[in-house]
């Protein structure tokens, strides 16, 4: 997510360079919403950032404040209609667009309140958590946006930083726990927030601080102003450390790529091998792997290629490249691997078909033996903070101890880093992260079964949207909905290469 409050600037420029800084977290859909201050006006489509935006779309697209977002599904599926920002308009003519990183518990409470109180949920066809909120925010029309935002934003739990705007303000906040990233930044004309410090980066932002969980932030041309909607108690998510956070961003003061050669370190003294060469499974693994080769002395090299633009494409594989599976996305540096004892280092294993398939891979280019590490604890839990991790049953470390997972991918040997040997490298209190995925301790209560999960309101949604009375929101449609990101092929390699977020990798919305 991304949003900016810059008179004179060419906000939806720098929200387009904002985004597509921010790809990493979401490769599904792509939206900018944008006012000149008499309305509010969205450009969204599915595809990547770059795909859904040209030059004539970006220059139709004037104003002094805008709401980015590039998006990846936890809840509702992936279509046009639930691309974001999401738009709402209230009965007194305002128009209030919201983008949304992270996952709410409480969707199927909200979508009663939204059906109970006969507020247009879901006649624009959108089933997801986000639409019910700035449905909710619009739904006060003697309030103020910030006033109504003082209302919902209590009533809401999960997962969320949000970014929205009205005609002439930008408001950002953050749930008391914090799960998801947002940062403040500073422009020599104005102000913008971000979900990484890197999108800060990217457009000559000077970072200010987080957004403080619990935190609303408003900026208009009366400033900046700040309210508490709710107490905090800070619980990031330890994963991005790990994995979804780009290298280059900073969160709660500590680099993530120092985070990760820590991390590397640290796994190197927890579980270390003899080997030849230390080679990362790129590009998540090469901090780790760095930091594995540093601390146990064995030299640091490449062994597998990344074909960088292959999650970039919606082109369907045919049935020969499709078999290739891994392939397509990972190729061996044969020469160096070789007659060699390798040491290769991951992030995560989530089902495990992605280091089975690279395991295999190393061996049939000659490696001697093959000794897979692991830059994070076993995940055993699944996530609903906002990251698209297999079901319970689909996760390896599920049903398997460690011993049965390297029999299962065929390496000689496998370690992971202890999960307090990951926390002690974030240099962050344990107190203070969640870790829910690793010990399955959520905190943030979750509801019954079937009140939670990705298509909770493709089934409750659906019924308390019918015949609720339309509100008009002015929306510029991208178009006819795009090509299907769902490109999953189908061999047991698949999920590596066909899958946006990065394959048998967690998404997140
Ligand atoms: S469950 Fe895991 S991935 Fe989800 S927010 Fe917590 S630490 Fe992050």
């Amino acid at each position: 997510m991304f949003g900016v409050w810059a008179p004179g600037e060419e906000v939806a420029k720098l929200t387009y360079f904002g985004i597509y800084a921010l790809q990493h977290r979401g490769q599904e859909a792509a939206g900018i919403a944008v006012s000149d201050g008499s309305g509010v006006v969205v450009y969204k489509d599915v595809g990547l950032v770059s795909q859904v935006f040209d030059e004539p779309t970006l220059a139709s697209l004037r104003g002094h404040l805008a709401v980015g977002h590039a998006r990846y599904s936890t809840t509702g599926g992936n279509n046009w209609e639930n691309a974001q920002p999401t738009i709402k308009a209230t009965t007194s003519g305002t128009t209030i667009a919201l983008a949304h990183n992270g996952n709410l518990v409480n969707t199927a409470e909200l979508a009663r309140e939204v059906a109970e109180r006969g507020l247009d949920g879901g006649s624009d066809g959108s089933t997801t958590d986000t639409s019910l909120v700035t449905t909710l925010l619009a739904s006060y029309p003697d309030l103020s946006v910030e006033q109504a935002a003082l209302q919902v934003l209590p009533r809401v739990r999960g997962a969320f930083s949000f970014v929205f705007m009205d005609e002439n303000t930008l408001y950002a906040a953050r749930d008391a726990a914090g799960v998801r990233p947002l940062v403040l930044g500073r422009l020599e004309r104005g102000w913008v927030v971000a979900s990484e410090t890197a999108a800060l980066d990217i457009c000559g932002a000077s970072v200010v601080r987080e957004v403080e969980p619990g935190e609303l932030i408003a900026i208009d041309e009366d400033g900046l102003r700040s309210v508490r909607f709710a107490t905090p108690d800070p619980k990031g998510c330890l994963f991005e450390y790990v994995y979804l956070a780009r290298p280059d961003t900073t969160i709660n003061g500590r680099n993530i790529y120092s985070a990760r050669v820590q991390i590397g370190r640290e796994l190197a003294k927890e579980a270390p091998v003899e080997a030849d060469l230390v080679i990362p499974v790129p590009e998540s693994g090469t901090p780790a792997a760095i930091g594995y080769a540093e601390a146990s002395g064995i030299t640091y090299g490449q062994g597998l290629l990344k074909n960088a633009y292959v999650g970039r494409t919606f082109i369907q594989p045919s049935q020969t490249i499709r078999q290739l599976g891994i392939r397509l996305k990972l190729n061996p540096l044969r020469e160096n691997v070789r007659g060699k004892r390798i040491v290769v280092v991951d992030d995560s294993i989530v089902r495990g078909n992605t280091q089975r398939a690279i395991v295999r891979m190393l061996r049939e280019s000659g490696a001697l033996e093959v000794h897979v590490r692991i830059s994070s604890p076993p995940v055993r839990w699944p996530c609903f903070y906002g990251i698209d991790f297999a079901t319970r049953a689909e996760l390896i470390a599920n049903g398997l101890d460690t011993e049965g997972i390297r029999r299962a991918i065929g390496a000689d040997s496998l370690g992971y880093i202890s999960l307090a040997g990951l926390i002690s490298a974030t240099e962050q209190p344990k107190t203070r992260l969640c870790r829910a995925c690793f010990d399955g301790e959520y905190p943030i209560a979750l509801p019954a079964d079937d009140m939670i999960g990705k298509h909770v309101l493709e089934g409750v949604g659906r019924r308390v949207s019918v015949g609720m009375p339309s509100v008009p929101a002015q929306v510029a449609e991208g178009g006819a909905p795009g090509p299907s990101p769902d490109h999953e092929l189908e061999n047991d390699e698949a999920d590596l290469v066909a899958s946006p977020g990065g394959g048998d990798k967690p998404h997140h919305s």
